[in-house]
């Protein structure tokens, strides 16, 4: 016969609370886990060895992307903060192309063995060439300030192009007014003046900040410009090497056929922020006309000058072209 009465009551009620518990325990755990699972791509870092390193890929962020931009940092490659961001990605490839490793743009185990094992190879000095070496070997393609001069597929610069007289942009452009994302940028002297005087101009408009992410590049930091877009393709939509790069050059032109070479283009952009949607790409596509410059790249011209639009790219030509360029609503092409 069942013995009922307080104590079975007791018995009952306590196994009860034992159920729910467990079963909060489980709903917490099983929250955990989940909320492990959806985190955001963060790596962290392990404590071990070079293999226990996470391969780490364009986009991925936490601790290990941290040390990954520090130690090519480190080594004069750049990359900075938290991020596998696209200037980790080109300092990356730089990092494996001058360690003997295949650039493939994916911190995997080869990297990080290089890169933590004390062995790896510091960046190569700069490619751009020193200005004093730019003025003894210079000789103009043109015009000694190229205005204007067209550079596209079909009409490449000569091998050895050489604008005449380059500043370094970071000594010469007040970071008040703007600032230079590359430290090592360069530029042909007269467009800087131009383009001082333009942003200057903006400034005292209330129109700011603004930075500068590229003006002169070499053939070499063209191609490495190529092959850095081609990777972050290849990672980003999954492509294959030959895909990928086949729609690199339909964004980034091939080495010698870049405005960039003659040191009168500027990529002008606001840290952070797309471009085309600021207040400072309303004032540019107003006002940049009136100080010599050309936005090179628009929208309703793609089919003419057969490159996507590029809000950012500014090319100067001098001022009174580039109004009669704007009234007469052409491109250099
Ligand atoms: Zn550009």
């Amino acid at each position: 016969m069942p013995v009922t009465g307080p104590g079975t009551y007791n018995v009952r009620k306590m196994k009860k609370r034992i159920f729910i518990g467990t079963a909060a325990a489980v709903l917490v755990i099983g929250l955990a886990v989940l909320a492990v699972c959806l985190r955001p791509q963060t790596k962290p870092l392990p404590a071990a060895g070079a293999e226990d390193y996470p391969v780490l890929r364009l986009g991925d962020s936490g601790e290990a992307a941290g040390e990954l931009n520090r130690g090519l940092n480190t080594l004069g490659y750049g990359g900075e903060g938290e991020v596998f961001d696209r200037d980790t990605l080109r300092a990356l490839l730089s990092f494996q192309r001058q360690n003997g490793l295949d650039a493939d743009g994916i911190a995997g185990k080869q990297t990080w063995t290089a890169l933590l094992g004390g062995t790896a190879v510091t960046a190569a000095p700069t490619v751009t060439p020193p200005l004093s070496a730019l003025k003894a070997e210079g000789k103009p393609y043109e015009d000694p300030r190229g205005l204007p001069l067209l550079v596209n597929r079909s009409c490449p610069l000569p091998e050895n192009y050489q604008p005449l007289a380059l500043v370094l942009l970071n000594d010469y452009c007040d970071p008040a007014v703007a600032t230079v994302k590359n430290p090592d940028t360069y530029a042909e002297k007269e467009a800087a003046d131009a383009l001082i005087r333009m942003l200057t101009a903006a400034c005292e408009e209330g129109i700011f900040p603004w930075q500068i992410s590229s003006a002169y590049r070499t053939p070499e930091q063209q191609q490495a410009e190529l092959e850095a877009q081609a990777a972050a393709y290849r990672q980003e939509n999954d492509l294959s090497e030959a895909d990928a790069l086949s729609a690199a050059r339909k964004t980034v032109a091939l080495p010698g056929t870049s405005e960039h070479h003659l040191g009168t283009c500027f990529d002008i952009t606001v840290p952070e922020k797309w471009f085309a949607g600021t207040d400072q790409y309303r004032w540019m596509a107003k006002n940049c006309w009136d100080y010599g410059f050309i936005l090179r790249y628009a929208a309703d011209k793609e089919e003419i000058t057969g490159f996507l639009a590029e809000a950012w790219h500014y090319r100067y030509v001098g001022r009174e072209i580039a109004q009669a360029m704007r009234d007469a609503n052409l491109c250099l092409e």
